[in-house]
């Protein structure tokens, strides 16, 4: 089956009961059984709820994996993926990663004995030396959160993946309609379905996505032991966003690449980060692991005036300033003082991560409405 049919019927039924075409929502903490330990499958809502079941069984299908667990947001599916670690065990991560996820692993795993290691995976020699026997997990996020830099999932899987050593990919710049890391050789895909795959700005939601069953089994383990569950109408709504992820992706990325272009000749602007433009160092990379180019796009400013970058931000009228991305409506967004503000300045100053970084999520209304907006920000800045 073709991606954009699975997004619609993957894991969707309708309902046996009533013929509901559209999944309901399974608003129960439990299920009635017939004798005690025989049910219909269900027992207890923390362990499965079938809204969720049809959810995951969705996401499995759009990552061409066995098994996806869902989580009550992107980071506790992170979450759950740390806690398949041991006291001593290491993790060697990219550098260039969401506030969210370095803050988790820094701020609470450091201390229960994990070691992270932030390295820079277009640096071979740098993530090799970062590897060793007690590395067992690579956690890359490509693109790069807010750099767009991009990691080449197949070669860093067949570089650096030793038996033993789980390879992770945060998915959710791409979604699965752009990248499919587990057929690049990854183990995991994480995603925050809060972004692209739900789309609508209304949800927030993690999911773990996997290809071996045993694996699967760990985390489905991990999931009901520590409860990080989401709701039932969370997950519909999630079915829901998903069925237009194809068209809003479409849309949304041909926008970006169209405002990438416009950007690039302002004169008020230094860099334009976006894989999609000729230029950015990841481009072949992308051509060759994305099937479109996202519609993230950051860009920073001539001499990094920070009084400018204000005045973009307070400017702006379609653009909405706040934090998140992947939603129909476009967003604009500080990392220094928003989604990356709990990076310290001297590690964000290392990935080239200035003060007057700008951060746009393209959404998917009239690219003429977007350059307009943007143009009339940035030139009366
Ligand atoms: C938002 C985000 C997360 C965290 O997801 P939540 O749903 O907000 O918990 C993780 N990774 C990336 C790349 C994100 O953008």
């Amino acid at each position: 089956m073709k991606f954009e049919t699975k997004v619609i019927h993957s894991g969707v039924h309708p309902d046996p009961s009533t013929g509901a075409i559209m999944t309901p929502i399974f608003q129960t903490s439990t299920y009635v059984q017939e004798s005690p330990g025989v049910n219909q499958g269900y027992a207890y809502a923390r362990t499965a709820n079938p809204t969720r079941t049809v959810l995951e069984d969705n996401l499995a299908a759009l990552e061409n994996g066995t098994d996806a667990i869902t989580y009550g947001s992107g980071l506790a599916a992170l979450d759950a993926i740390l806690k398949l670690l041991e006291p001593g065990d290491q993790v060697v991560s990219t550098h260039d990663l969401y506030g969210g996820s370095y803050r988790l692993m820094v701020q609470l795993y450091q201390k229960y004995g994990i070691e992270f290691h932030f390295v820079d995976f277009g640096d071979d020699a740098a993530v090799t030396n970062a590897i060793n026997a007690k590395t067992k997990l690579l956690w890359i996020e490509t693109p790069t959160n807010p750099m767009l830099s991009i990691i080449d999932i197949k070669k860093t899987v067949t570089t650096f993946a030793h038996d033993g050593l789980l390879v992770c990919v945060d998915n959710t710049f791409a979604s699965p309609y752009l990248q499919s890391p587990l057929d690049l050789g990854a183990d995991i895909v994480l995603h925050s379905a809060t972004k692209y795959l739900n789309g609508h700005s209304d949800v927030v939601l993690g999911a773990v996505i996997v290809k071996d069953r045993s694996l699967g089994k760990r985390l489905r383990f991990i999931q009901n032991a520590a409860g990080a569950i989401p709701g039932p109408q969370d997950c519909f709504l999630t079915i829901r966003g998903i069925k237009t992820l194809h068209l809003r992706m479409d849309r949304a990325c041909r926008n970006a690449l169209f405002l990438a272009h416009q950007l690039r000749d302002l004169d008020q602007i230094a860099h334009v980060y976006y894989p999609g433009l000729d230029q950015h160092h990841g481009h072949d990379i992308a051509k060759m692991q994305m099937s479109q180019f996202g519609a993230m796009i950051s860009f920073d400013l001539v001499d990094d005036r920070i009084d400018a970058a204000n005045a973009i931000l307070e400017n702006t009228r379609l653009f909405a300033l706040a934090e998140s991305l992947g939603g129909v409506e476009s967003l604009i967004g500080h990392p220094a003082t928003m989604t990356h503000a709990s990076i310290p300045k001297q590690e964000r100053e290392k990935i080239g991560l200035t003060d007057s970084l700008i951060r746009l999520s393209v959404g998917v209304e009239h690219q003429d409405d977007l350059w307009a907006d943007l143009k009339q920000a940035i030139c009366t800045s």
